[in-house]
Order: structure tokens, then C-alpha cells, then sequence
């Protein structure tokens, strides 16, 4: 028997997510039937969102106990029983933290056969389709305008920042740790940024947008979310894009405060958005990131695990801040 290697998620975490939620299993490599396609992952996408799957329905079916952990990968055909795919293709498909899936093909395209090929998943991928149409559709920065986004460092918010300054926006990132600070401005060109581990990141905002803030990409929610809302500036947009700080716990007994009273009095508009709302017009913003990168507006930042069995440890790192970029893991 071909034997294929399962990350399985045992029990739901009911508090912070550890290895213990998590236990490996082998099985089967399954037969694709038709209209499938069988791949294997070459590199499992992580993203801060595989834990909030956990907690219950999101915009996909909520994940139970002693299924495999859910997530997507950059995958190669190896079976097709799909007409328009054939062995050695490349796709993004639903794989789940295993080796080898049986998919259906229907939604399935062919992806170039670029170099490096972890871009397909960083800033071609999810990720960086995830900034590009969240801050310019549904945050619409103008010139001159002050743009703030939390989870800086990370896989979205590090591009978002990007692309913020090459519309010719002020940009401040919101991260935790000196390091990751001083890397958004002196490697990204951030204009600024503040370590909200230093606390009152209120008052911090207020001393880095000393013109008030035109857009904030939120990616954490909680108390970063209030922070930025009352520096926010009369007819300014909030991109609710995530809720990182909420997703690996007990969610705290209270909301933002300020919410909706500031709201009302600033003219906000508060919009959230999935990235696939957006993808009937995904060729075209492929094709800007791709000028972008080659003309080195956006730097790609990733950070690549070996191995399928270091995917539990790879998940939590990235929910308690350890990556910088998009985090994967090379199966
Ligand atoms: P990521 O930003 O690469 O990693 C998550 C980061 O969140 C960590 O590196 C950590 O950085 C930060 N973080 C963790 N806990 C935090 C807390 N309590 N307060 C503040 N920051 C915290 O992950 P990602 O996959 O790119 O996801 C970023 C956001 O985009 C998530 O909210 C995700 O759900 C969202 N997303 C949305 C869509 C969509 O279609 N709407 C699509 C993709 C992703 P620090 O060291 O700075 O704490």
C-alpha cells in the first residue's frame, strides 16, 4: 500500500492551540474518481485563519475532531482523471495537512511554472491577493493619505504596507517586537512603525499619525482595533480583513470599545471582505504584483519550514508571532 502521512486534528483546543490538539496518521493514498484530480502538496500553506476553522463556521464549514487539519497547498498532479489537467501540473487546491488528496478539478486552474515557486503561495498566492484587493477595493487609499495596518510583519500586512506606499500613502505597520519594527522601516519603507507589546498603542498611533489615520487594515481586531479607531480620521475606511488576537482563545468578554458611537460621529466606513469576492478580476491584479515585484516596489518576504510533521509547531509559531512574511511548510 502507498502509504499517505495525515496531520489529523484530534480534539478542538478549548484554550491556546498545542501539539497535544494535534496526532499523525497514515493511510491510504486515495484513487481519484472521475472529475478528480489526485496531488500531492508540495508546500502547506499556513495561515492565521487554519485556527479560527477550529472554532466554528466561518466562510467555509466549521473543522471537527479526527478529521485532517484543513488548509490549502501549492500541489503537483500526479493522477487526472480532469480533462484540462495532467500529471506535473502545478495547482492551489484544498489538500488538507497530508501528502496526497483526492480534489475535485472543477475549480481547479493550472499555475505558472515560476521560480521561486513559494511566490505562487506568498505574494501570488491567497495572501497576496488578500492585500492587494483588500487595501485598494475595499480601502481605496489616496495620495497623501495616512494608511496604518496591524500584523505588519506578516504574510498580508507586509505586502499591504507595500502596495500603500507605492499609491504614495503614508504607511505605519503595527507589530510586535523592536525587530519586526525596525525591519518594516528599514527593509520595507514603512514610514513608521509601533510595537504594540510597549502598550497604549493608542497613544503611540496618535504620536506616528500625527495627521490622523485615512485607512486602517485591521488584521488583529481586539484592542488594537480600538486603538486605531479613535485615531481615526472623519470619513475614513476600516478594511476588516482579520481577527488574529482573537483566535487563539477564550474571546474576551468585552468588544471594542467606541464601537458604533465613533463610527457614527467619524463617518466611518467599516467593511469587511473575503479575497474571493474579488477573484473574477484576479488576472489583472496577478499581473500588477507581478510588475511590482520585478520592478523590487514589493520586497517578498517567506519563511519556509521542512517537513509535514513540523506542521502543529509551524501553526502555533505563527499564531504567537514568530514568523515574519508568509510562513509555509515544504512537504
Ligand atoms: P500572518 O500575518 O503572517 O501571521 C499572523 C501574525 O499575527 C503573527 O505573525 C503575529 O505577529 C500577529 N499576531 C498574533 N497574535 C496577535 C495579537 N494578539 N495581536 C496582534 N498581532 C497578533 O498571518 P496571515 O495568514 O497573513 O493572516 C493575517 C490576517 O489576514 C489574519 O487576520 C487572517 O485571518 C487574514 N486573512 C484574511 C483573508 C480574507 O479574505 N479576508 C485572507 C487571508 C488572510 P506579531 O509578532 O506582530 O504579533
Amino acid at each position: 500500500m502507498a502509504v499517505n502521512h495525515q496531520v489529523i486534528l484530534a480534539e478542538k483546543p478549548r484554550g491556546k492551540l498545542a501539539l497535544e490538539n494535534f496526532q499523525f496518521a497514515e493511510a491510504e493514498v486515495p484513487s481519484p474518481t472521475d472529475g478528480e484530480v489526485l496531488v500531492k502538496a508540495r508546500y502547506v500553506s499556513l495561515d492565521a485563519a487554519n485556527r479560527a476553522w477550529m472554532q466554528g463556521v466561518t466562510y467555509r464549514a466549521a473543522l471537527g475532531a479526527g478529521e485532517v487539519m484543513a488548509g490549502g497547498s501549492l500541489a503537483e498532479v500526479v493522477e487526472s482523471r480532469a480533462d484540462h489537467l495532467a500529471p506535473g501540473d502545478l495547482v492551489f487546491a484544498e489538500t488538507g495537512w497530508q501528502e496526497f488528496a483526492a480534489v475535485p478539478a472543477k475549480h481547479l486552474a493550472k499555475l505558472p511554472k515560476l521560480e521561486p515557486l513559494t511566490h505562487l503561495l506568498s505574494v501570488y498566492g491567497v495572501t497576496g491577493l488578500t492585500a492587494y484587493f483588500g487595501l485598494l477595493r475595499v480601502g481605496g487609499p489616496k495620495p497623501g493619505e495616512t494608511v496604518v495596518v496591524s500584523a505588519a510583519a506578516g504574510a498580508v500586512g507586509s505586502i499591504v504596507g507595500q502596495i500603500a506606499k507605492i499609491k504614495g500613502a503614508t504607511v505605519i505597520g503595527i507589530a510586535g517586537g523592536a525587530e519586526k519594527c525596525a525591519w518594516l522601516t528599514d527593509q520595507l519603507g514603512f514610514d513608521g512603525a509601533v510595537d504594540y507589546k510597549l502598550g497604549d498603542v493608542r497613544r503611540a498611533l496618535r504620536a506616528a499619525c500625527p495627521n490622523g489615520v485615512d485607512v486602517y487594515f485591521d488584521n488583529v481586531g481586539g484592542d488594537i482595533f480600538e486603538a486605531a479607531l479613535f485615531n481615526m480620521n472623519n470619513h475614513g475606511r476600516i478594511v476588516c480583513c482579520g481577527a488574529v488576537s482573537q483566535y487563539d482563545d477564550v474571546p474576551p468578554a468585552h468588544g471594542p470599545r467606541g464601537v458604533p458611537g465613533l463610527i457614527v460621529t467619524k463617518r466611518l466606513k467599516v467593511d469587511g471582505f473575503v479575497v474571493m469576492d474579488f477573484y473574477a478580476d484576479k488576472d489583472a491584479a496577478l499581473a500588477e504584483l507581478k510588475s511590482w515585484v520585478e520592478a523590487g516596489k514589493i520586497k517578498v518576504q517567506e519563511d519556509v519550514i521542512d517537513g509535514l510533521e513540523n506542521l502543529p509547531a509551524a501553526l502555533i509559531g505563527l499564531l504567537a508571532g514568530e514568523n515574519r512574511g508568509k510562513r509555509m511548510v515544504r512537504v
